[in-house]
């Protein structure tokens, strides 16, 4: 079996009652078959306490005001105080590391669900690494009967050159994520084509040194080839925070603090949008907001792609990786806005002393990356854990005619 992990993987610890936000309140928690086996089965005062805290009909453990009910005031479990660690269901014992299953492969990542997950992927400031290693354990074969291994293959091709694009640092966060997308869409059709085979010229063409060039050349004829269309990337956000409003809420506080985000971004119109977001830019947020999107595009990419193989829907991946990184960057934009953070390069030249402009960017620095984190990690809470929610906004991207090539690409260029 191989296994693969990014390079930060085991910085991860759990800081259980110090955690600003524990995993163990605000969603439902669900319950492995084998561990509700277990519970049933627990005797005496505490599996009295653990069979009362257990919705049965759910699978789930009950909640009492938004918190798992056997979470103590100190923010701790009693599960694991008394029972033991090995009595945890798996979504307590795993989280927050998420596996992706292959033939013969073991996809491990951390979900920046948690706060502190999300901290050491937004805090990486080199480009993250993913490692392998093997060992000798079988696959059972019966589970993987109809894996396409020559698809599989091709997808972590094509992943790895995507990671390799979304992390070129000589051109701008946007223009990488406009270069990955054309090279999804041209890989979907052929996997749509059946012309597998064509894939590796493609990712020859996409490791070209002139790959900009040709992709400008490329759109250009797109367009030309189609009836214009208005698109901007204020329409493009409004569609998108459309399909964000469309799923299931899992944090009771997230339908107010997404509306609050709204009204911030959208509601006075495409001009204003415009404005805010060139203040944003030139602001101190803007250097920062390169970093963040290559760790997003990155984590998404790497999370999600290479499951096309169970839907060969690789465009449909890529798509939704960025429509979360776009999101995220207007999102962060909003609540910049909504802290005041409106410091701009001749507000931090005007300041009196160099020592009180350098304290305060250490600050803004510090504050920045607390506030980016909780941003992030509540929007992958309600994004990542839901199933239903995934597929629902894969599936926007894939149906959807505002979610074209040309719409994505236009906003992209825009600034
Ligand atoms: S959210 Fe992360 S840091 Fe907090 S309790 Fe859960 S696993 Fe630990």
């Amino acid at each position: 079996m191989l296994y693969t992990y990014p390079h930060y993987y085991k910085k991860f610890q759990c800081t259980a009652s110090e955690c600003e936000d524990t995993c163990c309140a605000g969603w439902e928690i669900m319950i492995d078959k084998k561990s509700l086996e277990k519970y049933k089965k627990a005797e005496g005062l505490f599996g009295n306490r653990l069979h009362n805290s257990i919705n049965w009909r759910e699978g789930s453990f009950s909640q009492y005001h938004h918190r798992c009910a056997l979470l103590n005031e100190d923010n701790l479990c009693d599960l694991y105080t008394e029972m033991g660690p090995d009595s945890l269901c798996r979504t307590c014992r795993t989280y927050p590391r998420h596996i992706e299953e292959f033939d013969g492969v073991r996809e491990y990542s951390l979900c920046m669900s948690c706060m502190e997950v999300a901290k050491i992927v937004l805090g990486t400031k080199e480009t993250v690494r993913f490692l392998s290693k093997e060992d000798e354990r079988e696959e059972n074969e019966d589970a993987y009967e109809d894996f396409d291994f020559f698809l599989y293959t091709k997808l972590t091709d094509a992943r790895e050159r995507l990671l390799e694009i979304l992390q070129d640092r000589t051109l701008s966060a946007h223009v990488r994520m406009e270069l990955g997308l054309a090279l999804a869409h041209d890989l979907q059709r052929r996997i749509r084509d059946g012309k597998l085979y064509e894939v590796d010229a493609i990712l020859e063409r996409f490791g070209k040194r002139e790959r900009v060039e040709i992709l400008r050349r490329n759109l250009e004829r797109k367009r030309e080839s189609q009836e214009s269309s208005e698109t901007s990337r204020y329409a493009l956000m409004c569609a998108l925070y459309e399909e964000l409003e469309k799923l299931e809420p899992l944090h009771h506080h997230w339908p107010d603090h997404r509306a609050k985000m709204k009204t911030t971004l959208y509601e006075n119109g495409k001009s204003e949008y415009d404005r805010q977001r060139r203040e944003f830019l030139a602001s101190e947020m803007g250097e920062r907001v390169e970093l963040f999107l290559e760790q997003l595009m990155v984590y998404f990419v790497f999370t999600y792609f290479c499951g096309a193989v169970y839907n060969e829907n690789a465009y449909g991946k890529y798509k939704f990786s960025l429509a979360c990184t776009m999101l995220l960057e207007d999102m962060a934009q909003a609540v910049w806005v909504q802290r005041g953070r409106h410091s701009n390069q001749d507000e931090q030249d005007n300041r009196d002393s160099q020592d009180s402009q350098n304290n305060q960017n250490n600050q803004n620095n510090r504050d920045a990356e607390i506030w980016l984190a909780d941003l992030v990690h509540r929007f992958c809470r309600e994004v990542e854990h839901s199933e239903e929610n995934l597929n629902a906004l894969e599936d926007a991207m894939t149906k959807r005619a505002e979610f074209g090539i040309l719409s994505w690409m236009e906003a992209l260029e825009e600034e």
